[in-house]
């Protein structure tokens, strides 16, 4: 498969996906029995996970979404972009949703604005983690799939914007 100049092979099937995305709306539904959580997606990358998780999590939710940007083509480039603020998260139990968490550059973003936000409590969900490539000690309280450090395509992530709409992954060939 090619995208671009880029050739990539599959890696997760979306059967693979949507056990993950389920495993994780089973044990997010367990820590918030009886409360409301915000789920803040983190744009682009997180739209059709978010999507598939709140479908099958099956109590009462919000949904919210903020935008940032650090990548350029396949690598990140430390400088993070807030793109589209949060709204106001003032005495909300809210759960951050990423796609993938990397160095950790764009969460530690995130969390410098939740320190403002008032919030009630926080956590924070991604489907897929980079372990190798991580540089921070924020701790990660959901973790769909650990992933070697290589860049990966499809389900919402894109390579210079194409590929989000793939519904499985793919990993650049190498
Ligand atoms: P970080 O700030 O943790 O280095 O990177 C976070 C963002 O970079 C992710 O939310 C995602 O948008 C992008 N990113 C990191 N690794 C990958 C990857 O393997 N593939 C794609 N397509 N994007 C990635
Ligand atoms: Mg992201
Ligand atoms: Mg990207």
């Amino acid at each position: 498969m090619k995208l671009h100049d880029l050739e990539f092979k599959p890696y997760l099937s979306e059967q693979e996906l949507a056990t993950a995305v389920e495993t994780l709306s089973r044990k997010v539904e367990k820590d918030y029995t009886n409360k409301t959580p915000v789920f803040v997606g983190v744009l682009n990358g997180a739209f059709m996970f978010l999507a598939d998780f709140m479908k099958n999590y099956n109590q009462d939710c919000e949904v919210s979404f903020t935008k940032l940007a650090s990548y350029q083509g396949t690598s990140s480039t430390g400088e993070v972009q807030t793109l589209i603020g949060m709204q106001n998260l003032e005495g909300k139990d809210v759960v951050i949703v990423e796609d993938i968490i990397d160095t950790g550059h764009t969460l530690a973003k995130i969390i410098e604005a939740l320190d403002n936000a008032k919030v009630k409590s926080y956590k924070i969900m991604s489907l897929f983690y980079k372990p190798e490539a991580y540089q921070y000690d924020i701790p990660i309280d959901y973790i769909g799939l650990e992933i070697p450090n290589k860049f990966i395509v499809g389900y919402g992530l894109d390579y210079d914007d194409l590929g989000r709409n793939l519904p499985e992954i793919y990993q650049l060939k190498s």
